[in-house]
């Protein structure tokens, strides 16, 4: 089922609209501490060739065996991508040389993939929501890396990637603009951090995107594609799209037509660049391993995966809206990443989860405890107020012990200091007054003070904010505003 696409981002050229049309295939490294058909770990850094079993170097007579971790993972991504799981794949070699691939072929996948159609829902900035068709999903094996910078005249290989296991997730060509794309792939990789199935970390490559795009006219068939290999930043797939897009739409307008290849993105030039022209399928002679099994499973051990899979972002937004009545940007913001939507759910639950805490807390966690953390470039998992602190501390404001403002203050001190809030609040005197007589003095005191602006509030209602003013300034912050408003309002004749 190909999925509708409802929002077109036209781009204008010299002959009129074109449209553009991209696809991607995302390789996410698989979170498992085995590789794909060996027991070398899969460890990031060491030293080169420092995780290779006999299996990755590929010696002679050295047989693959299937890591159960890493197909248990890919079923779990298929389900997060409502696709259909295939109780019956297949891994099929891949063939090419290449320095860095000691075994002239890649094990992977190619008619049978283990998961098949599904779809991803992505949110645009806009506020619009797109459903991007998945094709499928694929294991495979990564390849090793050759070195060309360790000596002048020779190249080095490292093995410590080669058998990796990697999931291949190729979308269908439904995207349709750069902002589509880098939505679609930052929502894939909150699905997959979700998941625990591949950590997302885009700048140690454990992300990366082969980029595929065309141009053609509103209504027309598909154009040429080009593909742009190994794009490995969020931003960089949306620069390269656009690049790609412009160079294209000038070909075609000069009379010219696309050529279907391989390019690169050249991050520092902010270009794409002919690599090499578009291999086919049949240049890589594919065919079943003979050295590995069919890969089958049951739909009970699928069935058991699906029943332990976590709340996944869609799911959790809706129920943030539902229960506590956030508003879509706030619930979108804090299920962005797992570990602030399990914050914003542990501060609530400290609070016996009342829906009239929810948006009160969604403010705290998102502009005072984000805002903090951005300054001082922390995780969540370090913040210094745990979520027990800020409950704490948005309890006190939700029963008018302090003011939002005095919250504040009292949030820097738990940041820096430490503490349990309600004891800080006590120790230093920061409760909110509302006994009325008390602020009654102060009032009276403002109004004798100044006589002349109390004369002329009867014509200029607004002033009634300059003795509002006034009076929280002289209370120290410590006053309920709402009783200074209401009591100055008598006093003034209002
Ligand atoms: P291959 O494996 O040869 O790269 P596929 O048919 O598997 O080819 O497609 C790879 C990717 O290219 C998919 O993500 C698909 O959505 C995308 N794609 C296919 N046709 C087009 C097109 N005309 N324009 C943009 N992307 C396309
Ligand atoms: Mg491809």
């Amino acid at each position: 089922m190909n999925a509708p696409v409802k929002t077109s981002k036209l781009i204008k050229g010299a002959t009129g609209d074109w449209e553009v049309v991209i696809g991607l295939e995302v390789h996410a490294q698989v979170s498992s501490n085995a590789k794909l058909f060996s027991g070398a770990a899969t460890e990031f850094g060491g030293e080169p060739n420092a995780h290779v079993s006999l299996v990755d170097a590929a010696m002679p007579g050295m047989l693959p065996v299937i890591n159960e971790e890493c197909v248990r993972q890919a079923i779990r991504t298929g389900l997060g991508l409502n696709a259909q799981i295939n109780l019956r794949s297949v891994f099929d070699r891949k063939n090419y040389f290449y320095p860095d691939l000691p075994q002239g072929y890649q094990i992977s996948q190619y008619k049978s993939p283990v998961v098949g159609e599904g779809q991803v829902k992505v949110d645009l900035p806009d506020g619009e929501s797109i459903v991007v068709g998945i094709e499928r999903l694929h294991l495979e094996q990564d390849a090793g890396k050759s070195l060309h910078d360790q000596h002048p005249t020779a190249s080095y290989v490292d093995l410590n990637r080669s058998g990796v296991a990697l999931m291949e997730i190729v979308s269908k060509p439904d995207l349709r603009s750069s902002e589509q794309a880098k939505a679609y792939v930052s929502k894939l990789r909150t699905i997959l951090r979700y998941l625990g199935t591949c950590d997302g970390d885009m700048e140690k490559g454990s992300l990366r995107a082969d980029v595929n795009v065309s141009v053609r006219k509103p209504g027309d068939a598909l154009g040429t594609r080009c593909e742009i290999k190994n794009v490995n930043s969020v931003r960089f797939i949306g620069q390269a799209i656009e690049y790609e897009a412009r160079r294209q739409i000038g070909i075609l307008e000069d009379g010219g037509t696309v050529d279907q290849e391989t390019r690169l993105f050249d991050a520092v030039k902010g270009e794409t660049r002919s690599m090499r022209s578009k291999e086919e399928a049949h240049d890589y002679r594919y065919f079943p391993d003979p050295d590995l099994l069919p890969l089958e499973f049951s739909q009970d051990y699928v069935d058991a995966l699906k029943a332990e899979l976590p709340e996944l972002p869609d799911a959790k937004m809706a129920r943030f809206i539902a229960e506590f009545g956030l508003s879509a940007d706030d619930a979108g913001v804090l299920v962005a990443e797992r570990e602030s939507a399990e914050f914003y759910e542990a501060v609530l639950a400290v609070l016996g989860n009342r829906e009239r805490d929810g948006k009160l807390a969604a403010n705290w966690v998102i502009n005072e405890l984000f805002g903090r953390l951005n300054k001082e470039s922390l995780a969540i998992a370090a913040s210094p107020v745990s979520a027990a602190q800020l409950a704490a501390i948005i309890d006190l404001i939700g029963e008018g012990t302090i003011s939002g403002k005095i919250a504040k203050d009292l949030f820097e001190i738990i940041w820096v200091e430490g503490g349990d809030p309600r004891e800080v609040v006590e120790a230093r005197g920061m409760k909110q007054v509302t006994d009325l007589s008390a602020i009654e003095k102060v009032v009276d005191d403002i109004i004798a003070a100044n006589p002349d602006k109390a004369a002329q509030v009867a014509a200029k209602p607004a002033m009634i904010g300059w003795f509002v003013g006034q009076v929280m300034k002289s209370s120290g912050g410590k006053a309920n505003p709402q009783a200074v408003n209401d009591l100055l309002k008598s006093k003034l004749g209002l």
